[in-house]
């Protein structure tokens, strides 16, 4: 089994999809799982791809026995493998440049005709032949395809036939030397033993040109497995165009190794039976290629946040706020004395945000008022909360959390309903306003596990602030009035 990505784009999540696949196909099975560059695009492919595709598939969890090769280093037995097949008479040199082929495409195209390349070269004779070598013309070498179909049987699809009359002369050794996708596929696949060759469906144009190859040189092919296509949420291709599609824009978004993990597994793979949440050994387990659909899968980036949530409530507090640390940091909220010291008030926060969070990021988001005073209140909340009566209230709540000693949620919870009822109000003509002076916002978690980690001062002085700015507000509206 292998993985064999190209580096001229990052880790796509397709690739990381049939990464996985073929990693748990050699796991299952006892059998190895190489890693391949197939970089002999040299202007295409960059170190920085490269990168991006080591550090995706790791951090994914998908460790390779063998590898990374290199197939810009393998230029040599592409070559050799290359000679054998002209040898064989089963190929021909073609000296057409690029505009000649353009040109006759174009005619072709007008006049309706067949845009196969039109084995021009394959009736040169010896003497034209010499002359365009003189000439010094830059020739390529194409597969003579024979007549007759070609056919393979797939693990997902069945059997997959095509006439042979649909294949054109397919250029296998190209004019500077390197070799084309499908003769180094070819070559390296038998050369390193691969069993199975599963990948996305839109290879299934090359898999018959690549049986040609096999039998050209007399090798057996091995068993293909072509995998569904992922589409966006609109149905189209997944492209760029729907966000990210790459495992490295995913691990910096903030998602969990483990979640893209199970959601790319499932996505055109189902265990059967109506698990979701499944762990790699679960995985593992009950993976089959044969229960992996015909029919393209939607990537649903909403399930993908929804399964991530799930596996962010799986961390301990502690491990959590180690990975929510660096974004902090970052952020300038907290320093590293801030750290050591103030721990158990940080667990506190995670514990208490874990639930609302989908991704990692998600914690800078929801917690910025533990760590910043509060500078705006939600407009909308303004609007519905601060009332003519709410600096009383305030005041009067301020006044009794000033003597408290105890500032536990269940103490304060009974605060808060003993003054409501004293004040002849609901709680809520409480517990809205002080979460508007409190954190700014007007959703957040209960209230009071909010005011016990922030604490009884900072919970006054924010309170005093609010009144304060109640009173301007008021004062303004009144004076519009006037
Ligand atoms: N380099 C090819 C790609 O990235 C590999 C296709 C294959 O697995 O044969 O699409």
């Amino acid at each position: 089994m292998r993985i064999a990505p190209s580096p001229t784009g990052l880790l796509h999540v397709g690739t990381a999809r049939a990464a996985l696949y073929n990693w748990l196909f050699a796991r299952k099975n006892n059998g190895k799982f190489i890693l391949r560059i197939e970089d002999t695009d040299i202007v295409r492919s960059s170190k920085e791809m490269l990168t991006s595709i080591l550090d995706g598939l790791s951090w994914l969890g998908i460790d390779w026995d063998e590898g990374p090769f290199f197939q810009s280093e393998r230029l040599e037995i592409y070559k050799k493998y290359a000679d054998k097949i002209y040898e064989g008479g089963k190929a021909y040199y073609c000296y057409c440049t690029p505009e000649e082929l353009a040109e006759r495409r174009e005619r072709a195209k007008r006049e309706k005709r067949d845009l196969k390349y039109d084995r021009n070269c394959l009736g040169l004779s010896e003497e034209e032949k010499m002359k365009l070598e003189d000439e010094k013309r830059p020739k390529a070498l194409r597969f003579l395809v024979p007549e007759g179909e070609t056919s393979f049987q797939d693990i997902i699809h069945g059997q997959v036939k095509k006439s042979n009359e649909e294949i054109e002369d397919f250029i296998i050794m190209k004019s500077d030397g390197t070799p084309t996708y499908n003769l180094a596929v070819v070559v390296d696949d038998f050369k390193m033993g691969i069993t199975h060759t599963i990948r996305g469906d839109d290879h299934i144009p090359n898999t018959p040109k690549q049986v040609l190859l096999y039998k050209a040189l007399n090798l057996t092919p091995p068993k293909f497995a072509h995998l569904p296509l992922i589409l966006g949420e609109d149905k189209s291709k997944l492209s760029k165009r729907h966000g990210a599609i790459s495992v490295t824009q995913y691990r910096d978004e903030g998602f969990l190794p483990e979640a893209l993990f199970n959601f790319l597994v499932l996505l055109g793979w189902s265990p059967g039976d109506d698990r979701e949440i499944m762990s790699k050994e679960e995985i593992l387990k009950s993976f089959s290629l044969e229960r992996i659909s015909k029919t393209a899968a939607v990537f649903d980036v909403e399930k993908l946040e929804w399964m991530n949530g799930v596996y962010i409530n799986k961390l301990s507090d502690e491990k959590l706020l180690d990975m929510v640390t660096p974004s902090l940091l970052e952020k300038g909220w907290v320093d590293r004395d801030f750290l050591e010291k103030k721990r158990e008030f940080l667990v506190s926060i995670v514990s208490l945000l874990k639930k609302r969070m989908r991704r990692l990021n998600d914690f800078v988001r929801y917690s910025s008022y533990f760590f910043n005073d509060v500078e705006e209140y939600e407009n909308k909340g303004v609007k519905k909360h601060f009332k003519e009566d709410t600096p009383d209230h305030i005041k009067a709540l301020k006044k009794r959390l000033e003597k408290q000693d105890d500032f536990s949620q269940e103490n304060l919870e009974s605060i808060f309903r003993d003054l409501a009822e004293e004040l002849d109000i609901k709680p809520s003509r409480l517990i809205h306003p002080v979460r508007l002076a409190v954190t700014g916002e007007t959703v957040g978690p209960g209230l009071f596990e909010i005011l016990e980690i922030i604490g009884k001062n900072c919970v006054i002085k924010r309170l005093t602030k609010t009144i304060e700015y109640i009173k301007l507000i008021n004062n303004e509206k009144n004076g519009a009035i006037v």
